[in-house]
């Protein structure tokens, strides 16, 4: 067709924006009053959407929090996990941050909640995005084996916070020897793979990621750790985007530290309780519980695999060093002061 009449041109515009209006928000766009942030982390970019609500944080502080969880997987992993990352920030009720998920979809995506009262020290104190963001760096396993995805969330996360400076690592260990009895099988366990219970889940996932960290430094004289093992499952291509049998993704972290730790420890703990003296452990890693904190001892047998699981075998600075964030872009549109 040569030409159009004018009405028919109208119609043709109204219908085209009509059409880009249905495209935003299919999308995913957000509404006008919702604010969109991006972070760069290395290479890669963190978009960051803050929807409308009431909240005592201000925008700068929540971004502040951002970086700092992104920083932290960052120098666990030696880089950001993924090219792109969408993180949906919802507003609500109460105090404190919860809720959060994670999804492979969208090239990956976080959705947390932020409660209304929250101040600024419940963002620099909180864990829950860092573990978020952990789940970023390991494929999705079939649902039995729901315990690693949560453990590697668990055990890593606090870790990551330590080698970022954003954690202290006696308040690390205090917290790991707190808390870490609740992985023990109870009467009637059937190994991880069979016992979907909340303590075998995240905590029994916890403990199988520090008998691999121990075992690996042990079989490497201190050289390598999980974090290799798991750098190692990530170089593979093993993100939260893909989905993998469990046997490939230990064999990749296997491969990565050149000893069979992870896939032998499987199948010890899969399916069968496998039980540990603890208390036993905590000495041979010179930690012992003094009240509210630990105190460390340094001429205990695994002392120096203690400070390696700690700070990493790898100079000081060099994996966090290519992870220094900016915040890049910013499209702030009525967002709630205080
Ligand atoms: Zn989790």
């Amino acid at each position: 067709m040569k030409d159009a009449n004018t009405s028919s041109k109208i119609f043709q515009r109204v219908i085209l924006l009509c059409l880009f209006v249905f495209f935003l928000a299919s999308a995913g766009a957000f509404p006008a009053d919702d604010m969109t942030s991006t972070i760069l982390i290395g290479n890669s970019r963190i978009d960051v959407v803050i929807e409308k609500g009431s909240l005592q944080v201000s925008k700068e502080e929540l971004l502040k929090w951002v970086q700092w969880a992104a920083e932290s997987v960052s120098a666990y992993y030696g880089r950001f996990p993924l090219p792109h990352l969408l993180l949906r920030i919802i507003p609500t009720d109460g105090k404190g941050v919860r809720g959060g998920k994670t999804f492979g979809e969208k090239g990956g995506f976080i959705s947390i909640h932020v409660g209304s009262d929250t101040i600024f020290e419940g963002l620099a104190t909180d864990w829950m995005l860092t573990h978020e963001m952990v789940h970023l760096a390991f494929p999705s396993v079939a649902d039995n084996h729901h315990w690693i995805e949560e453990g590697i969330a668990t055990y890593v996360e606090p870790i990551a916070r330590v080698r970022a400076k954003h954690l202290d690592a006696t308040q690390m260990w205090f917290e790991v020897v707190r808390d870490l009895h609740q992985g023990l099988p109870a009467a009637g366990d059937k190994g991880l793979d069979n016992t979907h219970t909340w303590g075998r889940t995240y905590w029994g996932g916890a403990l199988f990621c520090l008998l691999a960290d121990i075992e690996i430094h042990q079989k490497t004289a201190n050289r390598k750790g999980l974090d290799d093992a798991l750098r190692g499952i990530l170089a593979a291509g093993g993100d939260i985007r893909q989905d993998w049998p469990l046997e490939k993704v230990l064999d990749a972290g296997d491969q990565a530290t050149g000893v069979a730790v992870l896939r032998p420890l499987y199948e010890k703990m899969k399916d069968q309780p496998y039980d540990v003296d603890l208390p036993t452990l905590w000495k041979q890693l010179g930690i012992e519980r003094d009240g509210g904190t630990v105190r460390f001892v340094n001429d205990a047998p695994l002392s120096q695999t203690r400070v390696a699981i700690t700070y990493g075998s790898a100079a000081p600075g060099s994996s966090a060093a290519s992870a220094i964030s900016i915040v890049a872009g910013d499209t702030a549109m009525n967002f709630p002061r205080r």
